[in-house]
């Protein structure tokens, strides 16, 4: 068995396959700094006879999984929607994935992002970077302090929209601030609540009453613009918004005018309409937000937890085994 692996993986897991007897060649897209997309990956794989595909972002869509003649496909991503599943399963492809496997670092950056800017963070630091703020007397330093003046998180309330594998971290860590959590999800089953603390509100409460809103909902059809500009509209002007999901969930003009306006006080943001973000990202213009490039889940952790997940499946596909995170375990049948 040949492997291209593009996904970032360790070398302890590299060198796990490559024991396990497959032909290994490591060229992940942050080093290479491509991205395949379309029918890209069919030349690559056609050309390097592979059977084993790792990959991040690159799209295995229906074209490249029809011209080549690969055996299993694994994804780093929990739901790899550069993978065509269908076309995969019809050709009998099994397809492995990593869920969960950046729970944790969003979790911990969206409680980042909370103090963050709860505490204005982001404006102390670039006003002493921009070399804008000399203090000469004590009226500097007190009008240095009044111009980033924050909140406590205790006893505030802080509202969650999706209780999901991420959203829960979330909960459970703001566990230890005291807080009171409001929870909106539709799907949520009662001893999740429970788990953490939480209240079940409705949506427009929930944007009414916290004094926190963190978003950890999918980008599917119906969370498309749930945060709109009249929702947006509810929030406190001392209120915080979080966004460590998908930019799709909120109205991003509506937010820009809701934080220039100062209709409400900040945000964190980790995910935008364009992407990758770079310097030209407008909200960089606003003090009241910090801006992270899509890092929620860019730790080392991360890539050590994918690469032991998938060369773990990846093994017990070699051995005939049912691999644990199996997309389409139909194609075992038999
Ligand atoms: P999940 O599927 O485990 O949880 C999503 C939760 O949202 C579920 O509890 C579901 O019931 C709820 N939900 C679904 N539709 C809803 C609706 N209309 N209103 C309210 N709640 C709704 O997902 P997760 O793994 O916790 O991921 C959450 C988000 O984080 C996703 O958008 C994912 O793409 C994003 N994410 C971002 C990064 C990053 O780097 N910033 C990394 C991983 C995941």
């Amino acid at each position: 068995m040949k492997a291209l692996v593009t996904a970032p993986f360790t070398e302890a897991c590299l060198n796990e396959l490559r024991e396990a007897g497959v032909e290994v060649e490591y060229r992940s897209w942050r080093d290479t700094g491509k991205l395949h997309l379309g029918d890209s990956m069919l030349e690559v794989i056609s050309q390097g006879d592979y059977d084993i595909v790792i990959v991040e972002g690159d799209e295995i869509k229906e074209e490249v999984i029809q011209g080549t003649d690969l055996k299993l496909i694994a994804c780093v991503r929990g739901g790899p929607n550069n993978i065509s599943i269908e076309a995969a399963t019809k050709k009998g492809i099994p397809v492995v994935s990593a869920p969960g496997r950046n729970t944790t670092a969003v979790a911990e950056l969206t409680i980042s992002l909370i103090l963050s800017t709860a505490r204005r963070l982001t404006r102390a630091d670039r006003l002493l970077v921009r070399d804008e703020f000399m203090v000469d007397d004590f009226g500097d330093f007190g009008r240095l302090h009044e111009s980033t003046i924050g909140f406590e998180l205790s006893g505030k309330t802080v509202g969650i929209i999706g209780l999901g594998q991420i959203g829960l971290e979330v909960a459970k860590r703001l566990c230890a601030f005291d807080v009171r959590l409001l929870v909106y999800d539709p799907y949520v089953a009662e001893d999740k609540l429970k788990s953490v603390g939480a209240t079940e509100s409705g949506l427009d409460d929930l944007l009414q009453e916290s004094d926190v809103v963190t978003i950890h909902v999918p980008a599917t059809e119906e969370t498309r613009g749930l945060l709109s500009a009249e929702k947006l509209g509810l929030m406190k002007e001392t209120s915080i918004l979080i966004n460590t999901s998908r930019a799709s969930v909120t109205d991003e003009d509506a937010l820009f005018e809701a934080l220039k306006s100062k209709r409400i006080a900040g945000a964190g943001l980790d995910v935008f309409t364009m992407e990758p973000v770079d310097c030209d990202n407008i909200f960089l213009e606003l003090d009241n937000v910090t801006v992270t490039p899509h890092i929620g889940g860019n730790t080392r952790e991360t890539i050590e937890r994918q690469s032991e997940m998938l060369t773990k499946d990846i093994k017990a596909f070699l051995n005939g085994e049912k691999p644990l995170h199996i997309l389409n375990p139909e194609v075992l049948k038999g």
